[in-house]
């Protein structure tokens, strides 16, 4: 009787209003005092959703526990609530160093050479998704919608499902999904897949990453691919589609117009005493494949008398990331000294072709670099989607844009097809595209850039949130494929939050 009471009122509310949204995700964005940088466009455009519906953000506070049990911090502006909780030095560093960044992010970017596929931290990566979920739970309504944020969480939505909370759970994986030979490595690989089908709707950053997770289904012989982006698996049936995000478009190219007052930006010019620039932006990351761009940058200079004459210059903003984490430490060692050599072996008393900064830029300094530089080499060797591309496009002047030289392994290569697309890992034909960027007549780079920003300007990141938003809002009325039967075939009940279990 209670739960039909129950059942009643969740099927009220949600007619009379949509719900809050509730955000998952391993970082908050929780503002803090005057004086702390802008939120990047993600963080803008979920802060605009959840301020317009009224919303909760969850997640880690990025601090180390000094409790045993710490407790959720909260805060609230506006129409948003930040919770956040802290974590002990074992779960950051088995969670957070360990599973998802050492065997999660390797494997999805193919890098398994750089994988640690013991199963020593997979156990931790359960745990503190439980631990969080338990925490979210108290903090849920029956008809918010939640969407959960990237691959420090996929198992969020199987807990809260095992809590009893039957809302509308929506899902982003920011990073690349591998095809399922690879992915298969992961430790408890099938565990993995499971926790995914909690979920009403998986969004991947390009058709080949969905594609690549809905055949990991199929092949594994636990779900079957239904068509438009509809699986089946372990009884339930969800969405697994591509959403591929954005910048935001108009901010970024309205910065740049004006970044010419930028100091960063001044001293960079005066410095480059009239020669070209080219412009390389990415966190110290393996999967951004820095060394070989600067192998292919180097090869460009030793093979054309024109650069060499010109003193062309690449700039490569990259500001250090994931220290703690061994392999990053390393190449950190190794990128330097690569750079080392190329400048040693190329430039002159007057002239450093390479220039290797490692520090975070501003987004308005960034802006103003990107549309000074005449050529973006945007060259990983696998990745997502690489916001760096799209920014690059915004940042240009319509009436003389640079080229943009994008790998074909950049999720925003689907997204941008008129870029001059390269394979990463061959130098000479990275060299060749930079030559042909630097000859492109001034009617080509026109076209070939409007085409590009067209994309972007209407799928820019706010369109991308309303987008997944309204696809998750869509009817999931299917979910359990065959009623409770199957919810409990896969482990899950169905129905009503379970006040109790979720420690209400
Ligand atoms: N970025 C920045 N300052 C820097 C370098 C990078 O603000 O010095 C920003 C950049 O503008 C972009 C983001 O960091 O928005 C990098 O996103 P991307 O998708 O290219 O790569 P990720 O780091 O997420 O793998």
């Amino acid at each position: 009787m209670v739960q039909i009471d129950l059942l009643k009122s969740q099927a009220e509310s949600r007619a009379a209003s949509p719900g809050r949204l509730v955000v998952v995700s391993n970082r908050v964005p929780v503002p803090t005092a005057a004086g702390s940088p802008p939120p990047g466009g993600l963080a803008v455009a979920l802060s605009g959703a959840l301020e317009s519906q009224g919303g909760l953000w969850f997640g880690w506070s990025g601090k180390v526990a000094t409790d045993k049990d710490p407790e959720v911090h909260h805060q609230s502006v506006g129409n948003i609530d930040y919770a956040v909780v802290d974590l002990s030095r074992r779960d950051i560093d088995e969670y957070y160093h360990g599973f998802a960044n050492r065997v999660l992010w390797p494997v999805c970017h193919y890098r398994l050479d750089l994988a640690d596929l013991s199963r020593r931290d997979v156990n931790a990566y359960f745990r503190v998704n439980e631990q969080f979920a338990r925490r979210l739970a108290r903090l849920l309504k029956p008809d918010d919608v939640i969407w959960v944020q990237d691959y420090h969480f996929i198992p969020m939505a199987s807990f809260l499902r095992d809590l009893g909370f039957a809302n509308k759970i929506g899902f982003f994986y920011h990073i690349p999904w591998p095809p399922s030979d690879l992915a298969a490595v992961i430790p408890a690989y099938d565990r993995i897949l499971k926790s995914f089908s909690a979920y009403n709707l998986i969004g991947f950053q390009t058709p080949v990453d969905a594609e690549n997770f809905r055949a990991c289904l199929t092949r594994s012989g636990v779900g079957s691919d239904l068509g438009g982006d509809w699986v089946s698996a372990f009884g339930r049936k969800f969405r697994a589609a591509a959403f591929p995000i954005s910048i935001e478009t108009a901010t970024f190219a309205q910065d740049a117009r004006v970044a010419e007052k930028n100091v960063v930006v001044k001293r960079t010019l005066q410095s480059l005493e009239g020669h070209p620039l080219v412009i390389g932006v990415d966190r110290l990351d393996y999967s951004k494949g820095i060394r070989e761009r600067i192998d292919s940058f180097a090869t460009f200079v030793e093979k054309s008398a024109a650069a060499m004459k010109a003193r062309v210059t690449l700039l490569q903003i990259t500001p250090k990331s994931r220290s703690e984490v061994p392999e990053y430490a390393e190449m950190q060692r190794e990128v330097a000294e690569h750079v080392g050599h190329v400048n040693g072996r190329l430039g002159d008393v007057d002239w450093t072709p390479v220039r290797y900064v490692n520090k975070a830029m501003s987004r308005s300094a960034l802006a103003g670099l990107y549309r000074i530089a005449k050529v973006g080499l945007v060259t990983p060797l696998r990745d997502g989607m690489n916001l760096v591309a799209k920014e690059y496009v915004a940042a240009q002047n319509p009436d003389d844009p640079g080229v943009l030289v994008l790998s074909r392994f950049a999720g925003a290569v689907h997204e941008m097809p008129e870029a001059l697309i390269v394979n990463p890992y061959n130098l000479e034909e990275t060299a060749s595209a930079i030559q042909r960027a630097f000859e492109m007549p001034l009617r080509e780079r026109k076209e070939r850039w409007r085409a590009m920003m067209d994309t972007i300007e209407a799928n820019d990141v706010e369109n991308w949130c309303r987008v997944f938003l309204h696809e998750l809002g869509g009817r999931f009325e299917d979910r359990e494929v065959a009623g409770a039967t199957a919810g409990a075939a896969a482990g899950w009940r169905v129905g009503v939050p379970d006040w109790t279990a979720a420690g209400r």
